[in-house]
């Protein structure tokens, strides 16, 4: 045995010489949160008034922070004066009310306040005894969330910081029930493993299948319909082909709100298809699954009940801040048989869930708490309330947009989403180049961010309304700069 008890630094002499103090007296931190308190405050005050995307060039920020790590302590005060100068100059503002682009994921009051709370008892949930309220905390924030959005109470989940971690994880657990016992031999020897997605679903889908080892090919890109939605006779073809050729069928994915038009694929015939195969059903609803909370909106997403695992983001529509996104699935052994692995020094007597076990990580955030607190402070009438009405302006600003025949929707108005072009029916090319340049316009403005999409092979521009901050001026304005741009740009002759 080695001597542990000799040390080759007088570690503990340091212990006692060393002068700085191991963290800020409650006095400076007092002084450091009333700062940042009312930076917050502010912030949220004049944050319309920033060009949502900032003009600067690469590498900017970064030579703004000096190259080398402070030797001493710098007083907060002149931390928060660069924060302000160097970096907040240097951001896009995703809690604009300008911003229209992508998915929005603004932050709504009550979860900054949890956050500071989620920090202040850094807490690690990995297992329920390294923190029980953690664990408790989280179990019942998911089971509040699927209450409000109406599935069954079969479904329990766990908070995973994005719906890419979410998707893959739901994968890993297809792949072991798909029977090739993965856990204990690899992927080596086994048969070929396929994933089913249709062509519009998010690139996490593809994402999870590299990650998981199946390999590019795995991945079928089923077919869709007009209306941008998985084609169930498509699906059903495409497996129906791979089992005729040995390859295993693991995993059928299917979305509610997909990334580009937030189109609703068939969940209901997709689900039957995956059934009569034993495929496993996993439904993306990362953006939209929050939206079944609004009583109007509750028929797209039948079917989803009988999925076997879902993907939402609260950090998207619900307003908590990033991350936070819940993975509910109907049955948690084959999670717990693709990741479960206890080392000595974490077991444990408890009984109770130890959600480790069920994702990659470990260590786990508190998130739990800020999905708790929203819940609270907001209750689900208001949750609903916001995404009804951010549906109700996206509508009203598509029938705003294309009056006059300047602009054409490209896919059906779906929840708050738009897709839309200028439109003047000639060269395909050149109509790409013009929407290209009235979408740089519009951005270069600063006081609207949108973004785009292909498709069918062509160019597309892209509304969606999901901040809490976005109010019926804020469409107005970016309408407006809209129809500025393609007048400018009048067809035909882009700059
Ligand atoms: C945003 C989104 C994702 C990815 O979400 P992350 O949490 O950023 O990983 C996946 N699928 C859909 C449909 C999305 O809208």
């Amino acid at each position: 045995m080695p001597d542990h008890t000799k040390r080759a630094h007088p570690a503990r002499e340091n212990a006692r010489t060393d002068p700085a103090p191991a963290d800020w007296s409650p006095e400076t931190l007092r002084a450091a949160l009333g700062r940042a308190s009312q930076w917050t405050i502010d912030y949220r005050r004049r944050v319309g008034e920033f060009p949502v995307f900032p003009a600067i060039e690469p590498g900017q920020v970064r030579s703004a922070l000096g190259e080398r790590p402070p030797k001493e302590p710098e007083p907060f005060e002149r931390v928060l004066a660069d924060f302000d100068a160097h970096i907040v100059s240097g951001l896009t503002h995703w809690n604009h009310p300008g911003f229209l682009a992508y998915f929005s994921s603004s932050t709504r009051a009550p979860s900054i306040v949890a956050e500071l709370l989620i920090a202040a008892v850094g807490v690690n949930a990995m297992l329920w005894r390294t923190s029980p309220a953690a664990t408790e905390v989280e179990r019942t924030a998911v089971d509040w969330l699927r209450q409000a959005v109406g599935l069954p109470a079969s479904f329990s989940g766990l908070i995973l910081d994005t719906a890419s971690t979410a998707t893959f994880t739901a994968l890993l657990a297809a792949r072991e029930l798909a029977g090739t016992r993965v856990r204990a031999d690899g992927l080596a020897g086994g048969p070929a493993l396929a994933v089913y997605t249709s062509e519009q679903s998010h690139s996490s889908v593809e994402k999870s299948a590299l990650a998981a080892g199946l390999g590019h090919r795995s991945v079928r890109r089923i077919a869709v319909d007009e209306a941008f939605r998985m084609r169930p006779e498509a699906l059903e073809a495409a497996i129906t082909e791979d089992l005729a050729r040995g390859v295993r069928p693991t995993m059928a994915c299917a979305t509610i709100g997909t990334t580009s038009t937030a189109s609703v694929d068939p969940v209901e015939a997709l689900a039957a298809v995956a059934r009569r195969h034993g495929v496993w059903l996993h439904v993306d609803a990362a953006y939209a699954g929050p939206a079944a909370m609004v009583p109007e909106q509750r028929a797209r997403f039948r079917g989803w009940e009988t999925a076997d695992s879902i993907v939402l983001n609260p950090h998207k529509w619900l307003g908590t801040s990033l991350d936070c996104s819940v993975l509910l699935y109907r049955d948690v052994a084959p999670f717990r048989e693709s990741l479960a692995l206890t080392p000595t020094y974490l077991e444990s007597e408890d009984d109770e869930t130890d959600l480790m076990d069920i994702g990659l990580a470990l260590g786990r955030r508190f998130r739990g708490l800020k999905l708790w607190v929203l819940f609270r402070c907001v209750g689900t009438d208001g949750l609903a309330g916001t995404m009804r009405r951010h549906i109700a302006m996206a509508e009203a600003a598509a029938d705003r947009l294309t009056e006059g025949g300047v602009f054409e929707l490209a896919a059906p108005v779906s929840f708050s989403t738009i897709c839309f072009r200028a439109a003047s029916g000639g060269d395909p090319a050149t109509e790409d180049r013009r929407n290209r340049e009235i979408l740089a316009r519009v951005n270069a403005g600063g006081r609207s961010f949108i973004s785009h999409t292909e498709l069918g092979g062509r160019y597309v521009l892209r509304l969606s309304v999901g901040s809490v901050h976005t109010e019926e001026r804020h469409l107005d304005e970016a309408l407006e700069a809209l129809h500025r741009a393609a007048a400018d740009l009048s067809p035909g002759e882009p700059a």
